[in-house]
C-alpha cells in the first residue's frame, strides 16, 4: 500500500471505531475530529512526514477509548503501529489521578515518535480546553489541566521545535484567556 492509502485506511478505521463517541465540549463534536486534528498538527505545525507517526496519531485513542485490541491494530497496520499506539495508551486499570501522574513521569522515556504524538495530542487538548472546554468544567479545573499538559510536554521536548513553539504559544494564550476571568 502507498503512504496515502495507509493514512486514509487509518482514518476510515478510526472513524468506524469512534463512530458512537463525542468529545466533551458543549456541541458534543464527533470524536474523530480529535485524532484527525492531532495528525493535522503533526503534519502542519510539526512538519512531520513520517507515515508511521501520522497513522499512529490517527489511531492514538482507539485502544484507550474503544473496544479495539492490539491484535486488531497489528493485523490491519502491522506491529510497529500497534506498539506505537500502545506506547501512548494509558493503563485503564489504574485510577485516573495515577494515570495522569504516570503519563507525566513516563513522557521522557517514550520513543521519539510517541513524543511527537503526545505533544500534538496536548496541543489539540490545550486548544480545546481553552476554546471548546468540556461542559461543567470550572476555570480552576481547566487551568489545572493546562498545568498538567505542561508537565507531560516537558518530558517530550527535544524532538520537534515547531511543535514545541506551537504548544508554548497556545499554553500562553490559554492561560491568558482563563486568568482573565474569575474562578
Ligand atoms: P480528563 O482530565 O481525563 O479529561 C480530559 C480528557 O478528555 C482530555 O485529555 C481528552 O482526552 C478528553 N477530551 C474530550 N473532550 C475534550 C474537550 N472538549 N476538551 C479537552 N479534552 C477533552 O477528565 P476526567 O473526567 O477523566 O477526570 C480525570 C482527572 O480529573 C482526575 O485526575 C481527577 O483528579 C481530576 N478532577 C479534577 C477536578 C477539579 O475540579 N479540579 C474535578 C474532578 C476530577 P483525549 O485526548 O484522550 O481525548
Ligand atoms: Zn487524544
Amino acid at each position: 500500500m502507498t503512504d496515502l492509502q495507509d493514512v486514509l485506511q487509518a482514518a476510515a478505521f478510526a472513524a468506524r471505531k469512534h463512530r458512537l463517541q463525542k468529545r466533551k465540549d458543549a456541541e458534543a463534536s464527533p470524536y474523530i475530529n480529535h485524532p484527525l486534528e492531532v495528525a493535522a498538527i503533526l503534519a502542519g505545525e510539526g512538519g512531520v512526514t513520517d507515515v508511521l507517526t501520522l497513522v499512529a496519531a490517527i489511531l492514538h485513542d482507539t485502544l484507550e477509548d474503544t473496544e479495539t485490541t492490539p491484535e486488531e491494530l497489528a493485523t490491519a497496520f502491522g506491529p510497529t503501529i500497534r506498539d506505537l499506539v500502545q506506547e501512548v495508551t494509558d493503563d485503564k486499570r489504574l485510577p485516573k489521578p495515577e494515570r495522569k501522574t504516570r503519563q507525566a513521569a513516563g513522557a521522557a522515556h517514550l520513543t521519539d515518535r510517541a513524543k511527537l504524538i503526545r505533544m500534538a495530542d496536548k496541543i489539540a487538548n490545550v486548544r480545546d480546553v481553552t476554546h471548546h472546554p468540556p461542559i461543567h468544567w470550572s476555570l480552576t479545573r481547566r487551568r489545572e489541566y493546562l498545568d498538567w499538559t505542561e508537565q507531560v510536554v516537558a518530558g517530550c521536548r527535544g524532538v520537534n521545535p515547531g511543535l514545541e513553539a506551537t504548544y508554548d504559544r497556545l499554553l500562553h494564550e490559554g492561560r491568558t484567556a482563563l486568568s482573565a476571568r474569575d474562578a
